[in-house]
């Protein structure tokens, strides 16, 4: 019953041992430094198109607001307070959100502005 307990972890050791050993020869799990490289500014993800997001938000509403799905022209949906528009708060700042609906694919498009 020992011998199965001591021999089960004594193969754990030996494939632990060969995956550090494989490593350090072929380096097969990314180095710290590389991690830290892959998280610096500049590498992140796109930004966000003008208006698309809080941090984005344009200073009015655009005249044309595109479907983010298919590109089509997209519609006020007339969904929400005040002509389509809801006040939001981000952080410390007032913004309006309106949405627009694709007449074609009907996914739903929201514009941030800060009026
Ligand atoms: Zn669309």
């Amino acid at each position: 019953m020992i011998w199965t307990v001591l021999g089960t972890l004594g193969i754990v050791a030996a494939v632990v041992t060969a995956g550090v050993l494989l490593d350090r020869r072929f380096a097969l799990l990314p180095r710290p430094r590389e991690l830290l490289e892959a998280g610096k500014p500049g590498m992140k993800l796109p930004p966000y198109a003008p208006g698309e997001a809080p941090e984005t938000a344009l200073a009015t509403p655009p005249a044309k607001v595109r479907c983010r799905v298919c590109r089509r022209e997209a519609l006020p949906t007339g969904e929400g307070g005040e002509g389509g528009a809801d006040r939001v708060t981000y952080g410390d700042r007032e913004l309006v959100v309106r949405r627009y609906r694709c007449p074609r694919c009907a996914a739903i498009t929201a514009v941030y502005t800060t009026e």
